[in-house]
């Protein structure tokens, strides 16, 4: 399909595991522990008809899920999963779903149900253990979460593992390369569970082990080039955070200067934020990058906002505006390059793999805590397909991948792992109101907070860290005199998904260096404290 070159090029160019998502918590460390072995892995919902998929995976493996198979209104796969003749691999609620196909009675509700660890032993037969099981001996330690157990064996299976519970822990066809196991191979608890996926994928479907960054590399710039064409245009709004700086130099690796990067200012940008992210880009990486100062605009729009959702809203649509005005210059200034020719057709994201796994989830998506405002969002007519098309290369893509990828291009370790930034900036890390004097005080704040951990040799164990402003204000005494400032926050977290975090345990002197520091240089503030909440109940910006 046109405007998604990541996803095309990875079928192509790679052997596929398909993941079909029955709803587990745990259907994502599928693809990712697939990945972790080189292998290329794509998730789509259990509802995913086979005869509009665009590629023939490898193998097929049905995740886990939170329902019972017998129930009315479970989920089903498509039976055509059978015809194409590769092999399946059924996890829990996946395994349940292969017998109860064979039989409606296969699968019943167990006496009682079955969480954490099991003890499992693969069986022998004839001195040797199923392939599924190669390279493993002895018993090891699994993690089971089920009601639902198999009640007999489903006609053609044998059983290849069992544990004190499960009968059936482990079952396989005996002629067919098909699956199942009762414990979820894919958490870390399950030991062995990556070798296990290993036997399957590498061992069973064949994959080649080829999922490298580097291969990526080279196939993204070509696919990029075919989609593009000679002489074809691309333009995208960049923040100066990882996805859109790795983004914007593969673009710039595929096409040069075609590729137009556009930087708004929106005046809460981190202190000299907006300089560096110039000198990043455009000089060391050599990206054609345009900035637009609209930081008054955006000022003079925020005055009086106080609702966080009011604010970010404000500054998504305002962005849009600012956006949109500057590709058109762009655009006329590119049809007008005899150098350049082509006309800007496309428009490019650094969406990655999790949004698009969130868009197509099973379950539907999830309540709007907070709206997103992914770079640029998207103007109208770059969204709906009439004018610019959209082009999302690292969409198949999960973070690590994209840093990995940015190593690969040769972007500096500093912008690979730098911690995210929120399209809205400082905004939502003053609470209320956004003012000059309030945005002032949030830059110094952070500049100080983030200065001293990197100093501190600790920005790389933190996943994100900032200063924000409380506009409640404090009585304080300096110098003998009563002061009445503003109260600092520091926020720094530690996750590895962004879904769940907690507050950084940092020594105490550490925050007693930054706490004298900001009271010391940033006029206006007379406190400062450190939020301890995890996530949930926390999000991990304030607003
Ligand atoms: N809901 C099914 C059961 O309880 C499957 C559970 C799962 O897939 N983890 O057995």
């Amino acid at each position: 399909m046109a405007g998604e070159p990541g996803e095309a090029m990875a079928h192509s160019a790679f052997d596929t595991i398909l993941v079909l998502d029955f709803g587990s918590q745990y259907t994502h460390l599928i693809t990712r522990r697939l990945r972790e072995l080189n292998v290329f892995s794509e998730m789509l919902p259990c509802t995913q008809k086979l005869s509009e998929l665009k590629f023939t995976p490898k193998g097929i493996i049905l995740s886990g899920g939170p329902y019972s198979v017998y129930e009315e209104g479970s989920p089903h796969v498509d039976p055509a999963v059978f015809d194409l003749n590769v092999p399946i691999l059924g996890i829990c609620y996946g395994m349940q779903e292969l017998a109860y196909r064979l039989n409606p009675e296969n699968v019943i509700a167990g006496t009682h149900r079955e969480y954490g660890h099991a003890m499992l032993k693969a069986r022998s037969i004839d001195n040797h253990v199923d392939r599924l099981f190669d390279g493993i001996e002895g018993s090891m330690r699994v993690w089971m979460s089920h009601g639902d157990k198999l009640a007999k064996l489903p006609e053609g299976f044998h059983t290849i593992a069992t544990s004190d519970n499960s009968e059936y822990a482990a079952i396989g066809h005996e002629n067919k390369p098909i699956y199942g196991l009762q414990f979820h191979p894919e958490v870390t608890h399950t030991q062995n569970g990556t070798a296990l996926l290993k036997n399957f994928a590498v061992g069973i479907c064949g994959c080649k082990q080829e999922w490298t960054m580097q291969k990526f590399l080279e196939e993204a710039i070509a696919q990029i080039r075919h989609t593009v064409g000679e002489k074809g245009q691309v333009l995208a709004a960049v923040s100066g955070g990882v996805d859109s700086t790795v983004a914007a130099k593969l673009m710039k690796e595929a096409i040069g200067s075609r590729f137009w990067a556009v930087l708004v200012n929106n005046g809460v940008m981190r202190l000299n934020e907006c300089e560096q992210v110039q000198r990043d880009l455009s000089e060391a990486l050599g990206i054609n990058l345009t900035v637009v100062d609209a930081s008054q605009r955006f000022l003079d729009g925020l005055k009086g906002i106080e609702d966080p959702e009011k604010k970010r809203k404000f500054i998504g649509g305002k962005f849009i505006d600012i956006f949109e005005e500057e590709a058109i210059k762009i655009e006329e200034a590119a049809a007008n390059d005899p150098t350049k020719a082509g006309k800007i057709e496309f428009f490019m994201q650094g969406t990655l793999y999790p949004d698009v796994i969130e868009s197509l989830s099973f379950k539907g998506p999830s309540a709007t805590i907070k709206t997103h405002h992914n770079v640029g969002g998207l103007p109208a007519r770059m969204a709906n397909g009439q004018g610019l098309k959209l082009i999302e290369p690292l969409r198949s893509l999960y973070k690590d991948e994209v840093r990995a990828l940015g190593r690969a291009l040769g972007i500096p370790e500093e912008l690979v792992m730098r911690h995210p930034f929120p399209g809205p900036g400082i905004a939502v890390r003053i609470l209320g109101e956004v003012t000059p004097e309030k945005v002032e005080i949030a830059r110094q704040a952070d500049h100080i907070f983030i200065s001293e951990i990197r100093k501190a040799g600790i920005y790389d164990q933190i996943s994100q860290a900032y200063a924000a402003v409380d506009p409640s204000r404090a009585v304080g005494v300096m110098g003998d005199k009563r002061v009445y400032g503003y109260i600092v926050v520091l926020r720094a977290v530690t996750t590895t998904d962004f879904m769940t975090a907690e507050a950084y345990n940092f020594p105490w002197d550490f925050l007693q260096r930054v706490m004298n520091r900001i009271v010391n240089e940033v006029h206006g503030v007379c406190r400062v404290v450190y939020d301890i909440t995890s996530k949930p109940p926390g999000t991990i910006e304030l607003e």
